[in-house]
């Protein structure tokens, strides 16, 4: 036997007589669609799920139509992208400063081994050859 949920509320009931009698009386009879949780009443069972998603990070999993729960999906894709994006500027930026480091070591060392020498170790080889 499958439980009857009701579509408001989720709410399970052993049959559905008594799921009907629960949607007419806590649901359709209020004209509105109160919260369980914080019992605020809103227009209709759309209004409820947007609400108990908004305000109490509820799942959409049951929800029939997906939309919804497309939407969800894809902002939470997009915000784990964004997220991504940001991480790899960073890890950019990092990588230049590090390779510009690299390449002055790499300046230093042949400077050392070329037997034209720049103008500063030239004042230094006059000044030992006095
Ligand atoms: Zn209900
Ligand atoms: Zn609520």
């Amino acid at each position: 036997m499958q439980p009857r949920v009701c579509p408001y509320c989720f709410k399970t009931f052993s049959n559905s007589f008594n799921l009907k009698q629960h949607t007419i009386n806590v649901h359709i009879q209020s004209q509105g669609v109160a919260c369980e949780i914080c019992e605020k009443v809103v227009k209709n069972k759309w209004y409820l799920r947007k609400h108990l998603v908004t305000a109490h990070g509820a799942p959409l999993k049951r929800s029939k139509d997906g939309s919804a729960t497309a939407a969800a999906a894809a902002a939470a894709a997009a915000a784990a992208q964004q997220q991504q994006q940001q991480q790899q500027k960073d890890k950019g930026e990092e990588d230049k400063e590090v390779e510009e480091e690299e390449e002055e070591e790499e300046e230093i060392v042949v400077d050392d081994l070329e037997p034209a020498v720049p103008s500063n170790k030239k004042g230094k080889k006059a000044s030992s050859a006095k």
